[in-house]
């Protein structure tokens, strides 16, 4: 097992990486990467940006917080059924 991570690899993490849901090892695997290897920080910046519009358009469509307070609201519905 190389500990020197390889294209492929860097590319499959990436998504967990730009949100933040690796490890901090992996995490510095991947930065260590990106820093060597200008395809994959152009893949990583791209990823980013599209990560970014997406956010920006979830926030445009609505109150997250309205929009959170009904989900919770509706799950209270569902379990206060449950058993019997
Ligand atoms: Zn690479």
């Amino acid at each position: 097992m190389s500990r020197e991570m390889d294209c492929g690899q860097a590319v499959e993490m990436l998504h967990d990486f730009l949100r933040r849901e690796l490890t901090p090892e992996l995490a510095q695997q991947v930065k260590q990467h990106l820093e060597d290897c200008r395809p994959c920080l152009g893949h990583a910046r791209f990823e980013e940006s599209y990560l970014a519009m997406l956010e920006a358009k979830v926030k445009a469509a609505g109150c997250p917080d309205e929009v959170r307070s009904r989900i919770l609201a509706v799950l209270r519905e569902t379990t206060q059924d449950e058993g019997g």
